[in-house]
């Protein structure tokens, strides 16, 4: 894609811009469907229950959980979204199974890693009692939650990670409880522990084999299948651990068959040469003398981020629908020709169900801009200068690649001729003011049309940055670790043209804390568009389909902590209700988590006050007004206040 130096500013009066034209600038046509939207008034728009009906203004709603004292950043949880996206899993299972004529059923469960937080735990099991959805644990911590959570007796509860005993018999115990756990084997060793537990306890657990996949995944968690993968089992040790358990007289307890090939599967076809494989296994696995009956595919649906369908790591080449097709067509082709019966299809999809019923909005707090203002000219100016301000006055449309080479030259050299003692500092600035007002004149020219591949320096160089108050490390560590990309964008003022070319940097002091790669309508970009700041206006980005795994693989870098949250429903009668409110970590609490004590602290600081009030340094008011700074910002999030956005 390329870029444009500018959108070009509307004559007074010329309306052309709209939010059809910002709607594909952002790529929200397609990575936004269904829910996201914009509406005349150049808002996005949230139609949480998506073809169902009601639709809510994204930008009142933050307007109003403002009024109620939530402070930006704020990430809201549209449940009705999750709601849907699990009617939407099934649904497509559902159109599958009946369009195969497959005679067995689907039953997911949902990987808590993807988002441990209790209410949408909670409300993902109430929900999917319909289907008697499950849940996926992989450590002992997300099975306490899911034992707890997971009050449906036909739900499955799907064990996997690494078990110690106190797991395996805290699984095999949950049966007792008229719970479903069902322990996956995913190491060799781990089946004589579980033989060991069955017999310590007198009782048996259900339990799953996860196999090995030949299929290398693809994409950046690739190594999840192959013979290089964590976990899972080989064919050979497959055959092991079948012996084993008909040794143990526990062959009768095998139920399920696992298998998990990486998260994001990016191409529909890697997951079809997974699929053929699985269902043979299954199928021996039957012949085996295993009584089998589920099927679980794991977790890879993948999100469409950038809205392209390619196989590319920001998207999938396929839909939901094509994915169900899949699973439901291949394992029927494998057990059909043995007599063998359909399993219950399960998976255990996080990603898909998760990444879009959360968005986090942020306010900007201030831009970076270069400006092409010319320092006024004096006597007896060095050669360096004057050459620049020949330069600038020759620029032209004919000459511009040639005049940019020329401004670069010019500039290096003054800052050479500064380190080596030939310049003055005043004389370096003019150089830098000058080079700078060269190329805001070559931009001028190149606006409305495509830049040229070697002047892309020009554009990045000109780029505002936009200060964001947010930290990428704490909202979309993604970005950070894996270069993984969201939907980023204003999200209001999308009536008006952006006239402004940015990059979003955050609140902290590392480098790495900015992101300089955005979705637009053909593909990705290093700039994103934007709007000038209006004084006194708040200006409002964006940042969507974050939901799965951001929010607890944030960390606290500079001790950002976690944002205000709000769970919002839309209400029967229209509008919404605010369903829950979460806060976000406070200045104390973060101090807390790494074994500081807020009350010492200030406390310190007190008593260096009265020694500075003693020496003459300090007044009694400026030590109150020190102390209550202190002690505010420990009673409020990490995050800069509404009082102290600077406009
Ligand atoms: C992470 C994980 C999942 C979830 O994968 P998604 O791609 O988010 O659906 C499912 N199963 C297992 C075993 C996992 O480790």
């Amino acid at each position: 894609m390329q870029t444009h130096l500018s959108q070009g500013q509307p004559s007074p009066g010329e309306t052309t811009w709209t939010a059809a034209e910002s709607s594909r600038l952002y790529g929200l046509e397609h990575w936004g469907q269904p829910y996201f939207s914009i509406n005349e008034r150049g808002h996005v728009i949230v139609q949480p229950r998506a073809e169902w009906g009601g639709c809510l203004d994204l930008v009142s709603l933050v307007q109003d959980l403002q009024a109620r004292n939530l402070s930006l950043p704020l990430i809201i949880r549209f449940d009705d979204i999750l709601e849907d996206r699990l009617t939407k899993l099934h649904g497509a299972f559902e159109r599958a199974m009946a369009q195969y004529s497959y005679e067995g059923k689907y039953q997911g469960v949902f990987p808590i890693k993807c988002h441990q937080q209790r209410h949408v735990v909670e409300h993902l099991v109430r929900v999917g009692r319909r289907w008697n959805f499950g849940l996926e644990a992989g450590s002992k911590a997300e099975l306490l939650v899911a034992l707890a959570l997971l009050d449906d007796p036909d739900a499955l509860l799907i064990c996997n990670g690494y078990k110690d005993n106190r797991y395996l018999e805290t699984a095999i115990l949950a049966r007792r409880l008229g719970r479903r756990p069902l322990a996956v084997i995913e190491q060799p060793h781990e089946v004589h522990d579980l033989i060991a537990c069955s017999q310590r306890l007198g009782m048996t657990p259900l339990m799953g084999v996860r196999a090995k996949l030949s299929v290398p995944s693809m994409g950046r968690w690739g190594t999840s299948s192959g013979d290089g993968s964590k976990f899972g089992l080989s064919a050979p040790q497959l055959l092991v651990t079948i012996n084993t358990l008909q040794e143990a007289g526990l062959l009768e307890d095998l139920r399920l068959l696992h298998m998990h090939i990486g998260s994001q599967i990016s191409d529909i076809a890697v997951l079809k040469e997974a699929l053929q494989e699985v269902g043979q296994l299954y199928v021996q696995l039957v012949a085996m003398g295993a009584p089998m009956g589920y099927l679980d595919v794991g977790g890879g649906l993948g999100v469409d981020y950038d809205g392209s369908r390619t196989a590319t790591t920001a998207s999938t080449n396929y839909s939901l629908q094509n994915y169900a097709n899949d699973v439901v067509a291949t394992i029927q082709e494998c057990c059909q020709p043995h007599g063998v019966p359909m399993p219950t299809l399960v998976s255990e999809s996080g990603r898909a169900i998760a990444s879009h019923f959360s968005v986090l909005v942020f306010d900007v707090l201030s831009t970076g801009t270069v400006n092409g203002v010319i320092p006024p000219q004096q006597e007896e100016e060095p050669l360096l200068v004057r050459n620049l301000r020949a330069l600038l006055d020759t620029i032209s449309p004919d000459n511009l690649q040639e005049a940019w080479h020329d401004a670069l030259k010019f500039k290096d050299d003054a800052l050479s001729a500064f380190r080596l003692g030939y310049l003055s500092l005043i004389d370096r600035s003019k150089a830098e003011q000058l080079y700078w007002a060269c190329c805001c004149t070559i931009a001028e020219h190149l606006s409305r049309q495509p830049i040229p591949a070697d002047l892309q320096p020009l554009a990045t160089a000109l780029a505002a940055t936009y200060y964001g108050n947010f930290s990428i490390f704490r909202s979309a560590p993604d970005t950070w670790a894996i270069d993984q990309l969201f939907p980023v964008m204003p999200i209001h003022r999308l009536h008006e043209p952006p006239q402004a070319l940015g990059t979003l940097a955050d609140l902290t002091c590392d480098s790495d804390g900015k992101l300089n790669n955005f979705i637009g309508s053909g593909g990705h970009k290093s700039l994103l568009e934007l709007h000038h700041l209006q004084p006194g206006e708040p200006y409002w980005l964006g940042l969507f389909l974050g939901g799965a795994y951001q929010e607890i693989m944030g960390n606290l870098h500079n001790l950002f902590g976690r944002t205000n949250a709000v769970h919002i429903r839309l209400a029967p009668q229209g509008g919404y209700r605010v369903e829950q409110v979460v806060r976000g970590n406070t200045t104390s609490d973060v101090l807390r988590a790494l074994d500081h004590d807020p009350q010492a602290l200030v406390e310190r600081l007190r008593q260096d006050s009265e020694a500075a009030i003693a020496a003459g340094n300090l007044t009694i008011p400026e030590a109150h007004r020190l102390i209550t700074h202190v002690e505010e910002s420990l009673r409020q999030t990490t995050y800069l206040g509404p009082d102290m956005v600077p406009h």
